[in-house]
């Protein structure tokens, strides 16, 4: 397995970054999980644009361009020769000494992972996961904006641990005002006499890329889709609750908070966007 570490090619085990790396000292860099289906990376430009867009926001200096940083993308899959996985790009602030102020790191470091990806099995995009609420708020944009795909992951990872103790596959974090934000690493929608519906983004969800494919895709399959808040008693009497994600892409949600969702199995519209998700991951991507 080939690691990309500033424009080279090393190990898995030569891979190291310093213990004066803000990323690992501050959180302080941004990072990207992208989908590599037959040899092509899906939404590629989205991923870069979303990348871009949050290195822009914490005025961190991307050291390579749009272009450049595709190219490594590309060369790293075909180094390590994957047709289907998972791609982590990730951009720290780099080393620097002491002090949060990132004007001590001249510049950022770049690495692109590539994994196999280990997924949901199959029959839990038939049977549908449970999930939980929990207590842990997502920011919204009065604290870090939902929008930056930073290393903070923290509070995504507390949620990750109350998904676990509850012994669920994922959670649903609420925001600050008790409208549903999302998950711990994926967006919500529900479904309801048929209207499909997902929080805006000022809610405190990521604009996942995947959100955004299933927005695409509900205008063309003629769902309506509503981007509006919705609290956690919308969830209950939801018909079809799911999650979006990179690596979960459309997954069915069957029992949130011991309350058993529509038919307590993966709902006809959840079922027919996830087959109409695996056509087109096929097809839109950038070889
Ligand atoms: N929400 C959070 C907090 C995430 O980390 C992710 C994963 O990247 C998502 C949602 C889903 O976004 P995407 O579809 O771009 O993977």
């Amino acid at each position: 397995q080939w690691i990309y570490l500033n424009g080279e090619y090393v190990t898995k085990e030569n891979a190291k970054v310093s213990v004066y790396d803000h990323g690992f000292l501050y959180g302080d860099g941004i990072f990207e999980g992208i989908r590599v289906y037959n040899g092509n990376i899906f939404k590629c430009k989205e991923h870069l644009d979303r990348l871009y867009d949050s290195a822009k926001s914490i005025m961190l200096d991307v050291p390579l361009a749009p272009a450049e940083m595709e190219r490594a993308l590309v060369e790293t899959i075909r180094k390590n020769e994957l047709r289907d996985g998972y791609i982590r790009l990730v951009v720290s602030r780099g080393p620097g000494d002491l002090g949060l102020d990132p004007r001590r790191s001249p510049k950022a470091w770049v690495i692109i992972i590539v994994e196999q990806l280990a997924i949901y099995p199959e029959e839990a995009y038939r049977d549908g996961l449970r999930s939980v609420s929990v207590s842990q708020r997502r920011n919204i944009p009065d604290a870090l904006n939902p929008k930056i795909k930073s290393l903070n992951y923290l509070n995504n990872i507390l949620v990750k641990i109350q998904a676990n103790l509850a012994g669920v596959g994922e959670a649903i974090m609420l925001n600050s005002q008790g409208y549903v934000a999302e998950g711990s690493s994926d967006n919500i929608f529900i479904v309801k006499r048929g209207v499909v519906f997902t929080p805006p983004c000022y809610c405190g969800a990521l604009e996942g890329i995947t959100r955004g494919a299933i927005m695409e895709l509900c205008a063309k399959l003629g769902y309506t889709l509503k981007e509006e808040p919705f609290t956690l008693h919308d969830v209950y009497v939801a018909d079809e609750v799911f999650f979006t994600g990179t690596a979960a892409e459309v997954i069915a949600v069957r029992e949130v908070d011991g309350r058993i969702i529509g038919s307590g199995k993966a709902g006809p519209v959840t079922t027919h966007l996830l087959q109409e998700f695996r056509k087109i991951v096929e097809i839109d991507g950038v070889k």
